[in-house]
Parts: C-alpha cells; sequence; structure tokens
C-alpha cells in the first residue's frame, strides 16, 4: 500500500495507472475509519482494479464552531485497517487549498433543506472538496455511504450537471449490534447519550413498520421518530421524510422516499435515514 501525500504525486500515480488500463475506485473519508467506510471499500473492489481512499478532513465543509478542531484522528490505525482491506493507494495531504482559493462547487436545489438548512456552508464545502478530489485522484468510480443520503444525491447531481465521467455508487447504512450507525463522531457520545441515541433507530424501525403496513401519511410517519427521540432527552434538528429522487416533501407518500433524522445527544449532532421504498 502507498501512502501520498500531495496533489502532484497523486495524479501522476493515477494517470500512471490509467495508461496501464487500470480501473480506479475512490472512497473519499475523513478518516477514523469503522466498519461503515470499510464496508465502502469491499463495494470499491468489486467494481475495480486499483482502491484509493482518501484521508482528509475536509475544512470548508465544517462552520465556525463546529467540531473541525476536534474531530477524531487515528492515521496509524486507518493506515492499518486500509492495509487490511487490500487498499492500493491512501491519498493523505495536509491541505489542498490554496490561500487565495476562491472558486466553489455549489449545488442550488438539493442543498437548501434537511443538514443544509441547519448547516447551510456544510455542502458547499462538500461538493467543491469531491470536485477537487475527482481531479486529483480520476478515478472511474466513487463509493459514498447512503449514511449521508443527502450528501450522496447532492453529489449524484453533481456528476450529472457537471458531467464528471465518474460512477457514483452508494452503499447501505452500516449499524453498531444495537443499531446505532456507526460514525465517527460516536466517539463523543458519553454512555447516557449513546443510549439515549439508540432511540433515532427505533424510531427509524417503528416508522418503516408503519409504511410497510400502508401508511403513507408523512406527519404521522415524522412524528413516531419525533416521539421516541423526544423522550429520550434528544433535540431534534429535523425529521423529514423526502422523496429520493428529489428531495421534495409530500403530504402523502407518493415515490420511494428517505426519512432522514438530524438530532443533538448532548452538543453531539448525529443523523440517520431508512429508505421507504415503494
Ligand atoms: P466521513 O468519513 O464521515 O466523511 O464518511 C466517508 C464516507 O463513509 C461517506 O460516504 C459516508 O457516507 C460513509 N459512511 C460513514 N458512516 C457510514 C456508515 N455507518 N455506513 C455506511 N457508510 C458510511
Amino acid at each position: 500500500m502507498e501512502i501520498i501525500k500531495t496533489v502532484e504525486e497523486m495524479q501522476i500515480a493515477s494517470e500512471k495507472l490509467r495508461m496501464q488500463g487500470k480501473r480506479i475506485a475512490f472512497v473519499p473519508t475523513m478518516g477514523f475509519l469503522h466498519e461503515g467506510h470499510l464496508s465502502l471499500i469491499d463495494i470499491a473492489h468489486k467494481n475495480a482494479d486499483i482502491i484509493v481512499v482518501s484521508i482528509y478532513v475536509n475544512p470548508t465543509q465544517f462552520a465556525p464552531g463546529e467540531d473541525l478542531d476536534k474531530y477524531p484522528r487515528d492515521f496509524k490505525k486507518d493506515c492499518r485497517l486500509c492495509d487490511e482491506k487490500n487498499v492500493d493507494i491512501i491519498f493523505n495531504p495536509e491541505n489542498i487549498y490554496d490561500k487565495n482559493h476562491s472558486t466553489w462547487v455549489i449545488e442550488e436545489s438539493l442543498g437548501n433543506f434537511l443538514c443544509g438548512k441547519s448547516r447551510p456552508t456544510h455542502f458547499k464545502g462538500v461538493t467543491t472538496i469531491v470536485a477537487k478530489l475527482f481531479n486529483i485522484v480520476l478515478p472511474h468510480v466513487a463509493v459514498f455511504g447512503n449514511k449521508d443520503a443527502q450528501q450522496a444525491i447532492i453529489l449524484k447531481r453533481m456528476v450529472r450537471d457537471l458531467n464528471f465521467p465518474i460512477k457514483i455508487i452508494t452503499a447501505p447504512i452500516v449499524r453498531e449490534k444495537d443499531g446505532l450507525a456507526m460514525s465517527s463522531r460516536n466517539k463523543y457520545l458519553i454512555n447516557e447519550q449513546r443510549k439515549n441515541a439508540l432511540s433515532i433507530f427505533r424510531g427509524l424501525q417503528k416508522t418503516e413498520k408503519f409504511f410497510k403496513n400502508g401508511e403513507r401519511n408523512a406527519k404521522k410517519l415524522e412524528k413516531i421518530v419525533f416521539d421516541e427521540i423526544l423522550e429520550t432527552g434528544g433535540e431534534i434538528d429535523y425529521i423529514e421524510i423526502r422523496q429520493i429522487e428529489d428531495l421534495e416533501h409530500r403530504e402523502n407518500i407518493e415515490m420511494s422516499s428517505i426519512l432522514a433524522v438530524a438530532a443533538y445527544f448532548g452538543t453531539t449532532r448525529l443523523i440517520d435515514n431508512v429508505e421507504l421504498i415503494i
């Protein structure tokens, strides 16, 4: 496994691999890897010859006052896990923004609600870094997790709108045994908060059951999760059902949708979702 630290070296390595006819799959991450990230690497292997994982805590997707400085990091362990998963290249730049960086990729429709509402500059940072990384890693395929469902939908739109010659593959949410969606930020949760955070999964499961039994009223379904989380003292940022295709909200569900949740347990903001497939 090779560890590459500079943009130039990464581009040269990818160009060489492409000239050799290799298919490159890319898994962008912010490190502190867990089973969720590793599942993306497994999927990458099924779709390419060469696997590149980036480990870069992207400053532009954090707003002032968010957890950029305390975001958990363990590069040594990340390297070991990637090595065990037969990753070919880790791209781990120090910083890939020039001092006077002034060009941004902005998706103007899908990022205006859900996480985009409470974190108004977040997706501008995400689309910009992913576009930059695509131009550096030059992959044929990129794998993203449905844990960040809105992010995956926005990135698919970006790839379509800007004609990136890259196939986006999305991967199911990987959960802890008790149902908590795996996240690098779970590390912040103290015992009691972690226990309370399970209310998200309980709520999502209950809602899914009602949906499968025929309930289609969005408000009624959203309220199930709402009540479950409030009961444990979680502070809700949003609970919304939106269509997968365009993230539009409908009073009654007519198309396959996601029920997306963001809630605080202590100061830790967790996100999760379930697909409601028609
Ligand atoms: P992050 O390091 O949090 O930026 O995540 C990097 C990638 O891993 C993103 O595509 C996430 O959606 C994905 N990911 C994070 N957690 C999970 C999970 N529990 N299950 C599946 N994918 C995940």
